[in-house]
């Protein structure tokens, strides 16, 4: 696979000479080498530039802003500059283009169109600020129906016969998507695991494992099990929250991972378990699994290696047929379901892919919640959804169509830092997030970044209670496929069918 770079330069450095104190700490911050100094002054090479800010960001004099390279190219509407980019890429290449962060094509979000209820007279609205708004949520399986024992008349001697499946208890229904140690760094993958354990979420590990560091945070750690099964470790797995078989990823259906050698460094090496300097290649199917009985079988090896105690799930990109595989899922045994849309975010995957397959997750989890209705099975199922889930309002709007809990990375990432400049697969981040180079690491503090996140979910659950309370409902449970709260107002009323949402002013 190739790595190009746009072939245009889309961004241009401005340099103010007379608030330039020629200090070089653009230069030094820079890492995608677009800054020097040449003895007298400060020089660009706009071709490399990103536009991460960094510099800009740094630079004490305020002297350096970054600006759209506009007048390079004569303007078209069909052939933009991004397709030209495209084709200057691939006819001077030859490879297939890598792109990272989730799909950047300007399609209209789902979301955007669905508007929420709030009570007015007949059906009081509550203060969160005076009355309990219970945001908890419970993750794994739930029987089908409780059964109870007594051996007397009266209440007291009742005790519950059916066996509860092992379930997590989180404080707020939202949880940081998978991004694997290699993908993102040591400091990064610190500071979203300090950041669950402080407020009782869970976060993925992605397919890279759980370095040793970090067993201290199994606890609140989801680890994937991904067809090249790196980094699958006994040693913490009875630990862990919950394991997590993945099938497919929103960014990428259909396809595998790969971390190129350079990028295995000694600490990726020991986390996945594989050869320095080895290419880690994870195929596109597992190759033990063509058939939903295989899966099952999958499940259940993992199941009693964990010995019970830990929720198993399966992970699938959202495609055409989810909703029939979300069925074979569940009735495969696993405990929870996690779907990801088209828009969710990768640190690197073939543009193509990315950009062109899938679904978007609203239609995804809105047809998998009525089909696992319609087979009675919605209710014994955790339903977690991501990919692009942007903010409170997403990951509302996704729990009133049908989603348990709201999956995310990308707030995650820029919350820590990133300014989205889709370069990940280089790592050269230069905030120290999608990097393994030590001095771009050390970037990132550890505490600042973890007390980013913890604010911004913080400020999610907030919302969320805001929200809850405006609606007179006093959980977050009741609000999971509560679809009668939501209205439509975009243009298609074929996707209102879809979601099961009425029209607005209906
Ligand atoms: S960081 Fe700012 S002040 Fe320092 S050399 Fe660069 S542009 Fe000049
Ligand atoms: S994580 Fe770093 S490299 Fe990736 S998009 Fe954000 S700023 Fe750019």
């Amino acid at each position: 696979m190739a790595i190009v770079h746009e072939i245009l330069n889309y961004f241009k450095v401005e340099i103010n000479r007379e608030q330039c104190k020629k200090c070089k700490r653009c230069v030094n911050h820079c890492s995608y080498g677009v800054l020097s100094f040449n003895g007298e002054k400060i020089v660009s090479d706009d071709q490399k530039c990103v536009a991460c800010q960094r510099c800009a960001v740094m630079c004490p004099g305020n002297a350096i802003r970054i600006v759209q390279n506009e007048s390079f190219l004569p303007p078209h509407g069909n052939y933009t500059r991004k397709i030209r980019n495209i084709i200057w890429a691939q006819s001077g290449d030859g490879g297939v283009l890598l792109a990272a962060t989730g799909n950047d094509r300007p399609i209209r979000s789902i979301f955007d169109d669905l508007l929420l209820d709030a009570c007015q007279v007949t059906n009081p609205s509550i203060d969160p600020l005076r009355e309990k708004i219970e945001t908890k949520i419970f993750f794994g399986r739930r029987p089908e129906k409780l059964t109870f024992v007594s051996d007397q008349d009266d209440l007291e001697g009742v005790s519950l016969k059916t066996k509860l499946m092992p379930n997590f208890e989180m404080d707020m229904p939202i949880m940081v998507g998978h991004m694997s140690l290699g993908s993102i760094s040591y400091n990064a993958c610190h500071a979203i695991y300090k950041a669950a354990k402080e407020l009782n979420i869970v976060a993925g590990t992605g397919e890279g494992g759980l370095h040793p560091d970090f067993f201290e945070y199994a606890p609140n750690i989801i680890t994937e099990v991904a067809s090249g099964r790196f980094g699958v470790d006994l040693n913490y797995l009875h630990n862990a929250a919950a394991l997590e078989i993945k099938i497919g990823q929103g960014a990428k259906p259909g396809h595998g991972g790969h971390l190129p050698g350079e990028k295995v460094s000694s600490l990726i090496s020991q986390t996945r378990m594989i050869p320095k300097g080895s290419d880690a290649l994870s195929p596109y199917p597992h190759h033990d699994i063509y058939s939903i009985e295989d899966l099952a079988q999958l499940i259940a090896a993992l199941k009693e290696a964990t010995r019970y105690k830990v929720p198993v799930g399966v992970k699938i990109a959202a495609v055409h047929n989810s909703a029939p595989i979300a069925v074979g899922i569940v009735r495969g045994g696993a405990d929870f379901l996690t779907l990801d849309g088209f828009r969710g975010g990768t640190g690197a995957a073939p543009r193509i892919i990315r950009n062109h397959a899938g679904i978007p997750i609203e239609l995804a989890i809105a047809a998998v919640d009525e089909r696992l209705r319609q087979e009675g099975l919605r209710d014994q199922v955790t339903l977690i959804a991501g990919g692009s889930i942007r903010y409170s309002a997403d990951l509302i709007k996704a729990i009133a169509l049908g989603a348990d809990i709201g999956m995310c990375a990308m707030p995650v990432l820029i919350a820590m830092g990133c300014r989205v400049c889709q370069q990940c697969f280089r790592g050269l981040c230069s905030w120290g997030i999608a990097t393994q180079q030590k001095y771009l690491v050390k970037r990132l503090d550890v505490d600042i970044a973890k007390n980013r996140i913890k604010n911004l979910f913080h400020s999610w659950n907030e919302e969320l209670k805001e929200v809850l309370g405006a609606m007179g409902i006093d959980s977050v449970e009741s609000l999971r496929s509560n679809r009668d709260r939501l209205r439509y107002i975009g243009p298609n009323p074929h996707i209102a069918e879809i979601l099961g949402v009425k029209h607005a002013g209906e």
